[in-house]
């Protein structure tokens, strides 16, 4: 059975007073039944692990850089996000991708960093409008999930995979639940075919404009293992109640 995991992306947003946020989800959820995790800008991770001392909200990264040490200014290695105490990173997010003209090919190497660090890999990926709207939504989420996965160090416990269909991010605009079901069954049997037993293990996320009004629905999909949550993770109380529709979510 796979463990649910309710997982916030802070993106660009956070200064010091915002930890506050983090503190009253500790508080909320003492013992969740989910995983939890927020991934906050690279300059509170360290801050941040130690508001979240002693609770169940693991902490993350939101990119790293494939190799361990250089000249790449302004960049994260994996091994800097352990020293920092983070547990996680948040590779290939479609930001990332856009911004920083990452590929499958960078994402991938970013994931074998991190896995290599003893990271949890967060690997995002999904389609554009364009790409959807010309049916090209399951061949684009399948050259995605092929290229941005490494081949050796993959488990349920080493790596996540969250579909975030770039038009849904920060729309309001969500997939309908057939939509959702679809790709996240499709990339289920494709991570088995590939993983085995692992592809099995490893929890599918949705990700995009995920709030506390359409959770319940979204997590009740085909192979929804938790959410990527932008947005509503900033606030303690929007995040918490999607971490309370994914406890009430029927298992996996
Ligand atoms: C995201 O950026 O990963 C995301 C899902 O954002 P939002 O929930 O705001 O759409």
């Amino acid at each position: 059975m796979r463990r649910k995991l309710a997982a916030g992306n802070w993106k660009m947003n956070g200064t010091a007073a915002s930890l506050d946020e983090v503190r009253a989800v500790a508080e909320a959820h003492p013992a969740p039944s989910v995983d939890l995790l927020l991934c906050p800008p690279a300059t509170l991770i360290d801050r941040m692990v130690r508001a979240a001392a002693g609770s169940a909200i693991a902490v993350g990264g939101q990119d790293c850089h494939a190799a361990a040490a250089g000249a790449h200014t302004g960049d994260i290695s994996a091994a800097m996000l352990t020293d920092a105490g983070a547990t996680h990173v948040i590779l290939g997010h479609s930001e990332r991708r856009t911004d920083h003209g990452e590929t499958d090919d960078t994402v991938r190497a970013k994931a074998q960093a991190a896995l290599a660090e003893g990271l949890v890999a967060v690997v995002c990926l999904g389609e554009t409008e364009a790409q959807r709207d010309a049916g090209e939504t399951l061949p684009v989420v399948g050259r995605q999930l092929a290229g941005s996965l490494p081949d050796a160090g993959v488990t349920g416990a080493t790596l996540v995979v969250a579909y975030e269909p770039v038009w849904a991010i920060g729309t309001g605009r969500v997939p309908t639940l057939d939509q959702i079901a679809e790709v996240h069954d499709v990339m289920r049997a494709e991570l088995v075919g590939r993983f085995g037993d692992a592809g099995e293990a490893i929890r599918l996320l949705y990700g995009g404009s995920v709030k506390p009004d359409n959770a319940g629905e979204i997590f009740a999909t085909s192979n929804v293992d938790g959410a990527l949550v932008g947005g509503a993770s900033l606030a303690a109380t929007d995040f918490s109640a999607v971490i309370a529709a994914l406890e009430a979510a029927p298992a996996a």
